[in-house]
């Protein structure tokens, strides 16, 4: 096991202070890219459930590359924090000619402090030229791709519009860690699409799939998206947070305990959320599925094929 057993489960606060020696923050920027769900190469109006700026603080008020990363690096300053990675987040951040992706990622690692990038992307786009650019920088620092993998099933991806298969994103994040480019998987439960079985099920693919950590969210509804509208015409159900609390802790103990844990739950920002409204804050979440698990004397892993 990679962390202490008191922890439950394996933070990323404590992957990342093992890792650098101290604590690391993410930095995140919107550089202003697009997705192929969006621009017309495979769709328009992105995945159903997405929209950025429930997610991305800086979309609303696009500022350059510069004044995103100096603001971000200074509100860390303040709290006495001073290594940073840069977080490439919003929409698809490998989703553009090589040149101007170097450019961009470069820029970013030449600030005082940061020690490596997160970027966002989606499995349909990590081509060839795009792998090779990430593998030369990863030589040198801290690279780790953030991979929408969203769902196991392939009747999922497809009533969400994700426009790309499993089978793309298990041969996508194999040719990755062929590179040992870190990766870090996003991954979405509750699709009225998925029974809870097959949720849990997904984990032991997940663990299949080789991936260094992951990001679980929630199912919600946010404003302005195809599945508001959806969710609108005809309400399905959606998990309340104590069904979260006891999925979650299910679902971690499937979960092979070498993946770092960087997420349990979505976190949209308050004025876009439509559903599920949760009486309960994250803190208090986080807690209470640590308590489940140390009550049921279990851990990350304990259950994991
Ligand atoms: S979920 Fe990701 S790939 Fe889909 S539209 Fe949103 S940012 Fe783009």
């Amino acid at each position: 096991m990679n962390f202490p057993l008191e922890h439950r489960y394996y933070k990323y606060s404590y992957y990342l202070k093992n890792k650098f020696g101290e604590k690391v923050y993410k930095v995140p920027v919107n550089a202003g890219f697009t997705c192929p769900t969006r621009d017309g190469h495979l769709g328009t109006g992105g995945c159903i459930y997405c929209n950025n700026a429930s997610f991305s603080p800086t979309d609303r008020d696009i500022k350059s590359i510069d004044e995103q990363i100096e603001a971000g690096i200074q509100r860390l300053q303040k709290r006495n924090i001073y290594k940073y990675l840069i977080y490439f987040q919003s929409y698809t951040n490998t989703y553009a000619p090589c040149q101007k992706l170097e450019k961009l990622y470069r820029k970013a690692l030449d600030y005082k402090g940061v020690v490596g990038l997160c970027i966002g992307t989606r499995p349909d786009c990590v081509g060839k030229d795009v792998l090779s650019l990430l593998n030369n920088i990863n030589q040198d620092t801290y690279i780790s791709l953030e991979i929408g993998i969203e769902s196991v099933y392939n009747k999922t991806l497809e009533w969400v519009r994700r426009g790309h298969d499993f089978q793309t994103t298990q041969a996508a994040i194999a040719r990755i860690k062929e590179k040992n480019i870190h990766v870090s998987g996003h991954y979405i439960l509750g699709f009225p699409t998925e029974t809870k079985k097959e949720m849990l099920a997904s984990a032991e693919k997940i663990n299949r799939l080789q991936i260094d950590a992951i990001k679980l969210h929630h199912l919600h509804i946010v404003k302005n998206t195809k599945l508001a509208k959806i969710y609108k015409k005809s309400p399905f159900e959606l998990f309340s947070a104590p069904e979260w609390i006891n999925l979650i802790v299910e679902y971690l103990e499937r979960l092979d305990a070498g993946i770092v844990i960087q997420r349990l739950m979505g976190d949209a920002r308050g004025d876009t959320l439509i559903a599920p409204q949760w009486d309960m804050n994250k803190f208090q979440i986080l807690s209470a599925i640590k308590d489940k698990l140390a009550a049921r004397d279990s851990h990350q892993g304990g259950k994991a094929k």
